[in-house]
């Protein structure tokens, strides 16, 4: 009996810890710690110790599946690819390259999402390009490159903890990205202080000096007061602004029309309370913000990250150990799609699509005259134009936005509308059931390949297993489609050699390769030549805009798209577990996790609670203006008032049934963590 350890990489969240499958007869048979990698150093959340448990499912998808009749039929790759091939090119010429969109994976490798990009772009020929990023951290990426010129975590995850403070905003860190958590803690240990602004009193607020409550969707207000306080006590770093910022009198005039007392109405957060926050940020020495989708998915997302942004240039809060702007990345590779290029607007590296020299700099590598010289659409957008019929040909690779897109009713309208839809996957997932054609796809623990983590931290896969059936790696199933096609320029033999390309072209990932990346401790990018060790910090000497300098603005603040009145007077905000993952379709297969959590709730404060009628356990009716769910009542004060909370993980009570797709101007993100709800109880029978 052959027992072998396969050292990798998590498959789940963005933090990217390492782990040791465990492999006997050619089955993974439980996971191992990693002790010698940097990050987790052996230590595992939930989901990575049982990482393994959806791999040999009897329910992966194993062979290709053609819809006849409105029923899947097995069928071999070559019919289901002679088949994409032909209906791709068909509707190419038939409505235009326009008329298709393609969805990458942020679970995917980087190499599977850097194929992607270049199928939608040269096989296609759509700037239509996009994927789940767009619904976490779009907004991360539009607000940053705009403030530092660079979309990404500043700081490394060990780094935190360094801090003399971390301020927490819109981020369970504890739960959702518990190795995160692991750094905030050894901080405190350290004597940090920690202040967790949130709506739920949740897991890491309770480990917080400062714990403070505040109404969804008034993140600017809260920032704009804080800095109203900073500058109006002389706290602010002169120094640092002048020599590496500019922007700062546009950026005062606004603050100054914003004190603590204005504030507090809006955001239900005490004067006091701001201004303690405030100096408390701006004196400790060594200030360090983590922030996740509280801050990113609203309407005003950008604005919410500009405002971050701001805070930290004006304390001179940037550019060394212990500090910094640290958006945490969800999913295992968001980071490494965003890289990648699997966005409407850039190609690898974040290079403009509508810059000429860079676009035709691709085009020329890639043998065609020229790429799509426009921003694309959009997730956000691609349902509403294949909702008006404008899109008619989609290809998504894992992604499951049946539940986690917002409006979901109408994401369904939109996916039935479709002429031909393709979807690669691992399970027949709630959105696979729809589509013309499922492709069976390899999940990460077998294949080769890099993910990102959310620290910029570029590591190897290693396979610990073969696929199952006949799945496929995502890039070979891709590559396939492309040659069938005619298409030049997919003659992949490996993930190395795809890699060998992204290196090619991508800035970032230049200095990088297999061999260099062996090593535990992986690199952090940017890494722009192979004699280069990687950037662990960013932004130490200059920022990264032409010009070296950090940018300042001031952000009047506004109010959500949606706003409590008497027809729904309650706020709805969603959010993640610690025991699943997304839209649950590796976590929910996963008998350990899903048997902590087996289902969604509704969390009301019992003020709300008694107000309604609504008893611990009830079941009750969420109704917004698009939709409505029944979903038990979790009858707690961890919530604030006039707000209730409702995990997305859960088809069945989908929390995306009720959220609006209002989107933020800049990165078209939805504003998914507040709507206007009503909760009704459920009369017993
Ligand atoms: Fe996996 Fe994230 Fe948990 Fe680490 S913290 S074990 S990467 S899910």
């Amino acid at each position: 009996m052959d027992i072998k350890l396969v050292p990798t990489i998590c498959p789940y969240c963005g933090c990217g810890c390492g782990l040791n499958y465990v492999v006997k007869d050619e089955k993974i048979v439980g996971v191992e710690p990693w002790k010698r990698h940097p990050l987790n150093e052996g230590k595992l959340c939930p989901k990575g110790n049982f990482s393994h448990e959806f791999i040999h499912r009897d329910d992966r998808l194993t062979t290709p599946l053609i819809k006849k009749d409105g029923k899947f039929v097995p069928a071999t790759w070559d019919e289901a690819i002679s088949l994409i091939a032909s209906k791709f090119t068909e509707m190419k010429a038939k409505y235009g390259p326009e008329t298709m969109a393609c969805f990458a994976s942020a679970r995917s490798t980087n190499e599977e999402n850097f194929v992607m990009q270049k199928f939608a772009r040269v096989a296609i020929g759509t700037p239509n390009i996009d994927h789940c990023a767009r619904l976490c951290h779009g907004t991360s990426v539009a607000g940053l490159a705009k403030t530092l010129g660079s979309g990404a975590m500043t700081n490394t995850i060990t780094d935190i903890k360094d801090s003399k403070l971390v301020f927490i905003i819109g981020s369970n860190t504890l739960e959702d990205h518990p190795l995160v958590g692991r750094s905030v803690i050894r901080a405190k240990e350290s004597g940090a202080k920690i202040i967790v602004c949130d709506p739920r009193f949740n897991m890491t607020a309770k480990q917080a000096d400062i714990y403070v409550p505040f109404k969804s969707g008034t993140d600017v207000a809260l920032f704009n007061a804080m800095m109203y306080t900073i500058l109006s006590e002389g706290l602010e770093n002169k120094e640092f602004i002048k020599n590496r910022t500019k922007g700062f009198d546009a950026l005062k005039e606004e603050v100054m029309k914003c004190p603590p007392e204005w504030a507090e109405p809006i955001t239900g957060v005490p004067a006091d309370t701001i201004r303690k926050i405030a100096r408390m940020y701006a004196t400790s020495g060594a200030s360090s913000i983590l922030f996740a989708m509280g801050i990113t998915q609203h309407a005003t997302g950008t604005d919410n990250v500009v405002s971050v942004s701001n805070l930290a240039l004006i304390c001179g809060m940037i550019g060394r150990p212990g500090v910094g702007i640290n958006p945490l990345r969800g999913q295992n590779n968001v980071q490494g799609a965003c890289d990648m290029g699997c966005l409407p607007n850039v190609v690898s590296g974040y290079q403009a699509v509508i810059n000429d020299e860079l676009r035709k700099k691709y085009a020329g590598l890639w043998n065609v005259a020229d790429l799509p010289n426009k921003v694309g659409l959009t997730i956000v957008e691609t349902m509403n134009a294949a909702d008006e019929g404008k899109v008619k040909g989609l290809y998504i690779m894992g992604e499951n936005p049946m539940v986690s897109d917002p409006n979901v009713n109408h994401v369904k309208h939109a996916l039935e509308k479709l002429e031909f839809l393709v979807v690669q996957d691992i399970f027949l997932t709630e959105t696979a059931e729809l589509a013309s054609v499922v492709l069976p796809a390899a999940a990460g623990p077998e294949k080769q390949g890099t993910y990102t983590s959310t620290e910029r931290r570029v590591q190897l896969l290693r396979p610990a297993v073969k696929p199952p059936g006949q799945a496929k790696a995502d890039w070979e199933i891709i590559c396939s489609i492309a040659k069938k096609m005619g298409v030049k320029g997919f003659d992949f033999n490996s993930a190395k050699e795809i890699f060998q390309e992204v290196a090619k072209v991508t800035p970032q990932y230049a200095g990088m390769s297999y061999e260099r990346l062996e090593k535990p401790e992986a690199l952090h990018w940017p890494c722009p030549a192979a004699d280069h060790a990687g950037t662990p910090i960013l932004h130490v000497p200059k920022f990264s805009h032409p010009d070296g300098l950090g940018i300042l603005f001031g952000v009047p603040f506004k109010p959500p798209a949606e706003v409590p009145d008497a027809e729904y007077p309650l706020v709805l905000t969603t959010g993640r577990l610690l025991y699943h993952y997304h839209t649950g379709s590796m976590s929910r297969r996963s008998h350990t996790l899903d048997a902590e959590v087996p289902t969604g709730f509704l969390e009301i404060n019992p003020e709300d609670a008694a107000k309604l009628g609504v008893k611990d356990g009830a079941k009750v009716k969420v109704k917004t203006r698009r939709g409505e769910i029944e979903i038990n009542a979790k009858v707690t004060p961890n919530i604030i008032k006039n707000h209730v909370f409702v995990p997305f993980h859960f088809w069945e009570c989908s929390a995306n049934k009720l959220t609006i797709d209002a989107l933020d101007p800049f990165a078209k993100m939805p504003e998914l963590k507040v709507c206007s709800c009503k909760v009704e109880v459920v009369p017993v029978e």
